[in-house]
C-alpha cells in the first residue's frame, strides 16, 4: 500500500470530484471563455487544458504552449478554478510549477514510459503537487501502478488514477478498448488510490460521453475528466469529443450519482445467499463436466484420436447458442463463456493424453 490522499484538501461531499476543460489551450479567449463558463456551472473543481499537446502528427496543432500557463494562472484567481496540466517532461513541470500550477496530469503516452515518469517523479521531489497519472495506452497494470510508486518513492501522496481506455487494435464503438474488468482490476488490487475515469478520450466522440461516465460511475468512480470547449466544432485537436459547457452542463445533470452509503440490508443479503447458492451449483456442475472430459480423454489415447473433434465443438456451440437465445442469455456472453470452457477442457484433455 502507498500512501495517498485526496487530490484537492476540499472535503468533496457525495458528489464526483470533477475535472474539466478543454484538450488544450489554443487562444487567450477560448481558455478564458471556457472557464468562465465552466465556473458558472458551479460543478467543476479542478480546470483542465493541455498546454503542450502530444499528437500522432508533428504537422497538428500541439498547444499554445508556456504562454498559456499564464492564462492558467489567471483564470484560478479570477474563477476559482484549480487549473491543471499534462507535464510529459521535467522541463513542462519546472516551466508550470514557477509559475505556481502545481495540479498535473500524466497522459497514457507518457505513462507508457518508465523513464519518463521517474523523470517526472525526480522533479517533483520536495514540492507540494498533485499528480494524475492515465492508464498507459497499452493494457498493463503493473506499469500503471509502478508510476503511482514512483511518486510515492519522492513524497508526492496528493494522486488519482485516470482511466481512459487502452489502444488494443480493437477499435468498436469507442477510440479506446474500454476493458472495464482492467478498471475492476485495478480497483481490486490497489484499493488505496482513487479513481478517476476520462470518458471523453475513450469515447473519442462527445456521442458516448455520457454513456461512458455513467459507466464509470456504476463502477464507483470517484472523479471525471471531461473535455469541454467554448466552441466545439472549431477545436484544433479532439473535435469530435468535446463538449460545449452548456452540453456537459445538461449531461452532468442527467447522470445518477450512486449513493457512498454503506446499506445493510437483509433482503440484499437473501439474493447474495441466493446468488451463492447458484454460483456454488454452477462450479459443482462445472467439475463435473471436467471429469467426463478426462473420461473423453482417456477414449481418445486409447483409439489415439485427435483431441480437438471440430464438428462436436460446431455442435455445442450451435446447441448452446440457440439454448442462450430461449434464456435471454446474450450470444456474446454465450460465446465467450463456450469458448472458455472449451479451452479449459482441451487444456485437461491434453494433460491426460501426455501421460
Ligand atoms: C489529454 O487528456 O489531453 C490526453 C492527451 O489524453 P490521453 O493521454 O489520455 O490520450
Ligand atoms: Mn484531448
Amino acid at each position: 500500500m502507498i500512501p495517498i490522499t485526496s487530490i484537492i484538501s476540499r472535503e468533496t461531499n457525495n458528489f464526483p470530484l470533477l475535472v474539466a476543460g478543454p484538450c488544450g489551450a489554443e487562444s487567450k479567449g477560448q481558455v478564458f471563455e471556457t472557464a468562465r463558463l465552466l465556473s458558472e456551472t458551479k460543478l467543476v473543481k479542478l480546470f483542465r487544458c493541455g498546454v503542450w499537446k502530444p499528437r500522432s502528427s508533428p504537422n497538428s496543432f500541439d498547444g499554445a504552449g508556456e504562454e498559456a500557463l499564464i492564462w492558467l494562472k489567471e483564470i484560478e484567481s479570477q474563477y476559482s478554478l484549480l487549473p491543471c496540466v499534462e507535464i510529459a517532461t521535467s522541463q513542462h513541470l519546472e516551466k508550470a510549477y514557477k509559475m505556481g500550477i502545481t495540479h498535473y496530469w500524466i497522459g497514457a503516452r507518457t505513462s507508457v514510459n518508465p523513464f519518463a515518469v521517474q523523470e517526472l517523479a525526480d522533479s517533483c521531489k520536495g514540492l507540494d503537487v498533485a499528480v494524475m497519472i492515465k492508464n498507459p495506452v497499452s493494457p498493463d497494470l503493473q506499469l500503471w501502478y509502478g508510476n503511482f510508486e514512483r511518486f510515492a518513492k519522492v513524497g508526492t501522496s496528493r494522486m488519482a488514477a485516470v482511466y481512459r481506455g487502452f489502444s488494443t487494435g480493437k477499435r468498436q464503438l469507442y477510440r479506446y478498448d474500454p476493458m472495464w474488468q482492467m478498471l475492476i482490476d485495478f480497483k481490486q488490487l490497489y484499493k488505496e488510490i482513487p479513481v478517476f475515469c476520462d470518458p471523453s478520450h475513450l469515447a473519442g466522440n462527445r456521442e458516448y460521453v455520457q454513456e461512458i461516465a455513467q459507466k464509470a460511475l456504476f463502477l464507483n468512480v470517484d472523479g471525471l475528466m471531461i473535455e469541454t470547449h467554448v466552441n466545439p466544432a472549431a477545436a484544433l485537436s479532439d473535435k469530435t469529443q468535446q463538449l460545449s459547457v452548456s452540453d456537459f452542463e445538461q449531461m452532468i445533470n442527467r447522470l445518477i450519482i450512486p449513493s457512498q452509503k454503506q446499506i445493510k440490508s437483509s433482503r440484499l443479503e437473501k439474493y447474495r445467499e441466493e446468488i451463492d447458492i447458484v454460483d456454488n451449483q454452477i462450479f459443482e456442475l462445472l467439475s463435473q463436466r471436467f471429469e467426463i472430459s478426462k473420461q473423453i480423454a482417456v477414449f481418445k489415447k486409447e483409439n489415439n484420436i485427435p483431441i480437438l473433434q471440430i464438428e462436436r465443438w460446431e455442435e455445442i456451440c450451435k446447441k448452446r447458442l440457440s439454448q442462450a437465445k430461449g434464456l435471454g442469455i446474450s450470444a456474446e456472453f454465450a460465446e465467450a463463456f463456450l469458448k472458455l470452457l472449451h479451452e479449459a477442457s482441451i487444456r485437461k484433455q491434453e494433460k491426460t493424453m501426455m501421460v
